[in-house]
Order: C-alpha cells, then sequence, then structure tokens
C-alpha cells in the first residue's frame, strides 16, 4: 500500500508532525484521521477483490497486512525520518522482532550494543537464540569492536541511538561505515531520541524502529511500534535470498515489501487502528513535549550531579559526560528525557523510590509524567551479573524518565526523597 502525502517536500520537521501524511479524511474532510476501527473492506466482486489481493490493484484486503489509519500513521512516521516508507506494529518488541526475522536466520548471528533495552536482550538471547540465531554484544563506546564482531554470517548489526539504562551515546556513522563495508544493515532503535533529536538515516542507519508507546504516543495510553527504511540500504546485495528476489519486483521497496506481504502476514504483530490514531494524535505534540522532557531532564541531571548524597550520574547532556560531544554533533546538544543515577547502595536506591510523592514508579518511559523505576530488581532481574554490569545496570541505581511537569515540583520531590533516603541509610 502506498499513498500520496499531503504535505509539500521540503517542511520542516515540526510542520511534519502535525501535517505529515494523509491527514484529511477523502470523503467527510475531518480533520483528525478517522479511525477506520475494521477488520476487513468489502468489495463489489471475486474479482475486484482478486486483484487487490494479488497487489494488481490498489486497496485494503484485511488489517493485519494494512489499514487506512494505521497508513496514516505509516506515511507521517516515514515522512519525518526521511524514509521511504514504514511498517506499524503493535509494539516496539514487535517492530524490532519483524526487523530481525527478516534479517536473521538459524545460523546468522546479530552483533549489537550491550546496554540495551533489557526487553530487546530477552528477544536476541531467549526467543532468538532459541532458533539458532546467535547474538554478539559489543561495548557501545568500543566501535572497532563492531568491525572485529562481524563475520560472514552476521545478519544485522544492531543499536540505540541512547543505550537505556547506561545512556552511552554510540559512533553511529563510524559504526553504519563498519556494518556497510561489510555488506551487513545496520539497525537503530530510536525509541528514545524520536526524530526530533535525531533522524538515524542521517548518520547511515538502514532501518529505524521505534517503541511509539513512549515518546510519540507520550501519555502512556497505547502500546505500539514503527519500522522505517531509510533508503540507504541497497537490498540487492542483501544476504537474504527473498529479499533480493524481491528487488526486481519492488526495487528498493524489498525489504519493506518484505515486511507487510510475509512478515507482518505470517507473525501478525500488526497495529491496532485505534492505537494509530494514539500514536498520530501523540505526534502532534511531540515537539514541544520533547523540548520539555530534554531540558527537565538537563535540569534534573545537573541538580544531581552537584548533589553531595548523588555519588553517580549518567546523563549524555552533561558537560562532563564523555559523551556530551556525540550528543552535540549527532542530536543537536538535545539528550533526551532519561537520567539514570545511584544512591550508592540498594536500600538508599530503594528508600528514595519509596519517598517519591510526585514521579510515579512504573516500568514505561516517554509519559508525560515523571517516572522512576530500580532496574535492577526489575526489567534487568533475569539477566546474569556478566551482561547486567556490561548493561551498566547496579544496585544502587535508578532510572528516570522524566516529565514534562514544572521543574521545580519535580526537583523538590527528588530532593525530599533523596534526605529521606539518606536519613534512613
Ligand atoms: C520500550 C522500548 C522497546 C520496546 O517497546 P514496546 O512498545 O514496549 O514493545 C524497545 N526499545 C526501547 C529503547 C524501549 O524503550
Amino acid at each position: 500500500m502506498t499513498t500520496t502525502s499531503n504535505a509539500a517536500p521540503g517542511l520542516g520537521t515540526q510542520t511534519l508532525l502535525v501535517h505529515g501524511g494523509p491527514s484529511c479524511d477523502p470523503t467527510t474532510g475531518a480533520t483528525a484521521v478517522p479511525i477506520y476501527q475494521t477488520t476487513a473492506y468489502a468489495y463489489k466482486s471475486a474479482q475486484e477483490i482478486a486483484e487487490v489481493f494479488r497487489g494488481e490493484a490498489p486497496g485494503y484486503v484485511y488489517t493485519r497486512v494494512a489499514n487506512p489509519t494505521t497508513l496514516a500513521l505509516e506515511c507521517r512516521l516515514a515522512e519525518l525520518e526521511g524514509g521511504i516508507g514504514c511498517v506499524a506494529t503493535s509494539s516496539g518488541m514487535a517492530a524490532i522482532a519483524s526487523t530481525m526475522t527478516a534479517l536473521v536466520r538459524t545460523g546468522s548471528e546479530i552483533v549489537s550494543a550491550a546496554g540495551i533495552f533489557g526487553g530487546t536482550i530477552s528477544l536476541f538471547c531467549n526467543t532468538l537464540g532459541r532458533f539458532g540465531v546467535k547474538t554478539v554484544f559489543v561495548d557501545a563506546e568500543d566501535t572497532d569492536g563492531f568491525r572485529d564482531a562481524i563475520g560472514p554470517d552476521t545478519g544485522a548489526v544492531f543499536l540505540e541511538t541512547i543505550g537505556n539504562p547506561r545512556m552511552d551515546v554510540p559512533d553511529m556513522p563510524a559504526i553504519a561505515e563498519i556494518a556497510h563495508a561489510a555488506g551487513v544493515p545496520l539497525v537503530v532503535d530510536g525509541t528514545v531520541t524520536t526524530p526530533l533529536l535525531v533522524k538515524p538515516g542521517d548518520h547511515g542507519a538502514d532501518v529505524v524502529i521505534y517503541s511509539t508507546s513512549k515518546y510519540v504516543n507520550g501519555h502512556g495510553t497505547a502500546i505500539g511500534g514503527a519500522i522505517v527504511d531509510t533508503g540507504n540500504f541497497d537490498w540487492s546485495q542483501s544476504r537474504v535470498e527473498d529479499i533480493r528476489d524481491l528487488v526486481p519486483v519492488v526495487g528498493r521497496m524489498a525489504f519493506l515489501k518484505y515486511q507487510r506481504s510475509i512478515v507482518h502476514r505470517d507473525l501478525g504483530g500488526c497495529a491496532s487502528p485505534t492505537n494509530s490514531f494514539y500514536m498520530l494524535q501523540g505526534l502532534e505534540s511531540l515537539g514541544p513535549r520533547m523540548e520539555r522532557h530534554c531540558g527537565n531532564a538537563l535540569a534534573l541531571a545537573g541538580y544531581l550531579d552537584a548533589h553531595p548524597d548523588v555519588p553517580w550520574v549518567n546523563y549524555p547532556g552533561l558537560a562532563d559526560s564523555p559523551f556530551f560531544g556525540r550528543t552535540e554533533e549527532l542530536f543537536g546538544g538535545q539528550a533526551g528525557g532519561l537520567v539514570t543515577f545511584g544512591l550508592g547502595t540498594i536500600e538508599r536506591a530503594y528508600g528514595f523510590i519509596d519517598a517519591l510523592r510526585l514521579a510515579k514508579v512504573a516500568a514505561n518511559i516517554g509519559d508525560a509524567k515523571t517516572l522512576v523505576i530500580h532496574p535492577a530488581s526489575t526489567i534487568f532481574s533475569e539477566f546474569g551479573d556478566d551482561l547486567c554490569s556490561r548493561s551498566g545496570v547496579t544496585d544502587d541505581m535508578v532510572r528516570v524518565s522524566v516529565g514534562i511537569e514544572d521543574f521545580d515540583d519535580i526537583r523538590n520531590d527528588f530532593a525530599q526523597a533523596i534526605d529521606t533516603a539518606t536519613e534512613m541509610a
């Protein structure tokens, strides 16, 4: 399915957030994208539906494969990313699982940055591992380590724009060059930066995946994900025969065609139309929200960094962070809304979390509200010490997803909770 956008070429990112994709309903003129809450689409004849089914005529057949509300979201995300197309998914995990299903097979390897989202580590090690896919983790700063790890069976190189929870910023352009020299696509998870801070395709990424459940949605109301093809990779050179075979048929859309027609059809990780509506609505306010998330996070990181009872803080936007320079270079100095910090002991970390009054204790990130969690005893609790330490997870770590509240209220809440934790210990 393709559709023409109503957005003129060359529009800015903030404008595309609001106007990208087909934003007016062609039949009623409704200014909001209608929710096409339907499973299937009726046709007048056997002949007509057969043509659509075979892709010989435009149209929708079944919402697992395509839906007009979801397509509007896909178009807007592709335009925001400067990509050639997008497939929306039921979750961020579905986006990563679908992408890797297309790129690897039994005997393949994934070369991944260490210190990434816990669910992704589990997917790579547990589920894909069970199908005979091996993942080699490389420390995100060890750019040359990526070159050493890539071999003839590598199906994909994977990294996050900012690794969570260690908050490291890999050298994406250099790693992209290394992956391309070996003929391997670079898959980048841009969830925590969103297209506002960086378009990974501009720095060599071939496939960008998002959990739209986070900043795109922005309000913690729906789970979703997306896969964007940036157009950088020459799929005629793909190591996957099935994708190569599609190049003569659909050209540079081969990877997305494979996603939609095979992976999506077979695995069923489709986005729900109502959730796609929530994501479109979230995108419209992503610009001002992201600015506040980043501003509040920088202020909170600075406050914690200067606090005598806080031994350490990870935030790539702090001038003394080893990733400050790369944050300037790749993200224009905006370092996102996540901060991790230590309180010295697990008891103090728990004491701090329990004393919070405003911030919520929750597993997600990217909500308008400030959220905190203790990663070692939750998201990372099932991983071994080696993976935890390579991920930068320590017993005293607290992760904060900084919200868009008044900064003074966030700071006051943290100040009293740190005092409480310090007094107890
Ligand atoms: C949450 C998250 C995911 C998984 O997304 P879901 O929508 O929860 O499935 C993947 N990557 C990152 C960086 C995330 O924060």
